[in-house]
């Protein structure tokens, strides 16, 4: 027999075990599936990020032309807007700004200071193309890749910096960072990449355009597009991101685990073509590009 104390427990275990399932019935299976990634270590804070982002942005119009129209920009802006409640971790201030050069390439400073380059934008057949390479740059801003690797590369460089009295002054990182963040140090040290960071962005990239509402397949097609195109022509994507078959598999295999597109989800807009147009009768891009961030 039980007593009044026991049946409560019970009571409570049975309460407790209906609430777990009804829990699990009710959590959507699709996001147990998805991969889950975390920022990397890094040294630096999320708010340094920010920072460091700041300093190197400020270098960017030295070392490339920006195309610095405002039409651009505000829908670039637009989409970002769609894209960035769907980036996980830290919130950062993401700008999307379009660099006028017609290589197919996209870059992401640390901080969400992201730049698309025009060739990007008349490539895609799509938004949601478009889309797809601004939420891969957005996925390296949210897993902290460029600080990560600054972080890694700074570590490598303490015994130098040691004898040359980067730490004898106090000054350490702070230092680090304005070294750091000066012209070649930047290509080289905070968008130099791993293999791994890029998978990371393709496939968070992929989360966030699931999450934002678009085609998630719409990377892949992008590059599926662009490896078509690189039989003629170099893309410099490439460059930056190799190993183009393996990204649509992954890409295909980050979908499945989704559970494919969503009914209803957005493919296209009237405004990416009407963009599009604009950009082609925009005078066409410098001749004299120096070199992208590799
Ligand atoms: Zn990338």
């Amino acid at each position: 027999m039980m007593t009044g104390n026991s049946r409560a427990k019970v009571l409570l275990a049975v309460a407790l075990a209906l609430v777990a399932t009804l829990a699990i019935g009710l959590a959507p299976a699709v996001s147990a599936d998805r991969t889950r990634l975390q920022p990397g270590w890094d040294l630096f804070s999320p708010e340094q990020d920010i920072q460091i982002g700041k300093r190197l942005a400020a270098e960017v119009p030295k070392q490339m032309t920006l195309l610095n129209d405002p039409r651009v920009d505000n829908y670039l802006n637009e989409i970002g807007r769609t894209l960035v409640p769907h980036a996980p971790g830290f919130k950062y201030p993401y700008e999307y700004r379009c660099v006028n050069s017609a290589a197919i390439n996209a870059f992401a400073l640390p901080g969400g200071y992201i730049y698309i380059n025009r060739g990007v934008i008349e490539a895609a057949s799509t938004e949601s193309e478009l889309a797809g390479v601004m939420a891969h740059e957005t996925a390296h801003v949210a897993l902290r890749h460029g600080t990560s690797q600054a972080s890694k590369a700074y570590i490598a460089e303490i015994p130098a910096a040691l004898l040359s009295g980067w730490l004898g002054n106090n000054s350490g990182l702070g230092s680090a960072i304005v070294q750091m963040t000066t012209g070649f140090v930047m290509n080289s040290v905070f968008l130099k990449y791993s293999r791994e960071d890029e998978s990371q962005a393709d496939v968070l990239g992929t989360q966030i355009l699931y999450d934002s509402g678009y085609d998630p397949r719409a990377l892949a097609r992008f590059f599926e597009m662009i490896q078509a195109k690189s039989k003629s022509q170099p893309i410099e994507f490439f460059s930056d991101h190799p190993n183009p078959e393996h990204r649509v598999e992954r890409v295909m295999e980050e979908v499945d685990k989704l559970g494919g597109p969503e009914s209803g989800y957005k493919e296209d807009s009237r405004q990416f073509h009407e963009i599009q147009k604009y950009v082609d009768k925009l005078p066409p891009p410098p001749k004299k590009q120096t070199p992208q961030p590799q």
